[in-house]
């Protein structure tokens, strides 16, 4: 989708700090870190939000897990712990629409959210 900021930085032509790529998901460094560690994974295809997904999507979610542990442990939080986030649209306080997971670590996280 051409005015996705997330889009942009899937095809390079906004840069970013890359962590994962394969086939259909791409991951990268959070501009705004919240988090010692703050990655965004991301479906390559463009889907708005987490209500858009079907059950076409079934195995797009599985493998969006499985990359979430796989970058844990690169990243050395699987160990003490992590947090994985989807909001969705404006009370879940999405900015960015484009379907995106965060993965938060290498801290301790409060809760409730705010
Ligand atoms: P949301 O609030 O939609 O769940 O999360 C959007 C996230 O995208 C925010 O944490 C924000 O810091 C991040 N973000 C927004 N624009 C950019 C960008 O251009 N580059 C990177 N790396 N992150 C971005
Ligand atoms: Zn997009």
């Amino acid at each position: 989708m051409e005015s996705c900021i997330f889009c942009k930085i899937i095809e390079g032509k906004i840069p970013s700090q890359k962590v994962y790529e394969d086939k259909n998901l791409f991951a990268f460094r959070d501009v705004s870190p919240q988090a010692p560690v703050h990655i965004l994974i991301v479906p390559k295809k463009h889907i708005e939000t987490l209500l858009e997904l079907g059950e076409e999507h079934s195995e797009l979610i599985g493998r969006i897990h499985l990359t979430a542990n796989h970058i844990a442990r690169k990243e050395g939080i699987a160990e003490r712990g992590f947090r994985l986030v989807v909001n969705c649209k404006e009370d879940g306080g999405q900015t960015v629409f484009h379907l995106h997971y965060h993965l938060l670590g290498g801290r301790a996280m409060a809760w409730p959210p705010g």
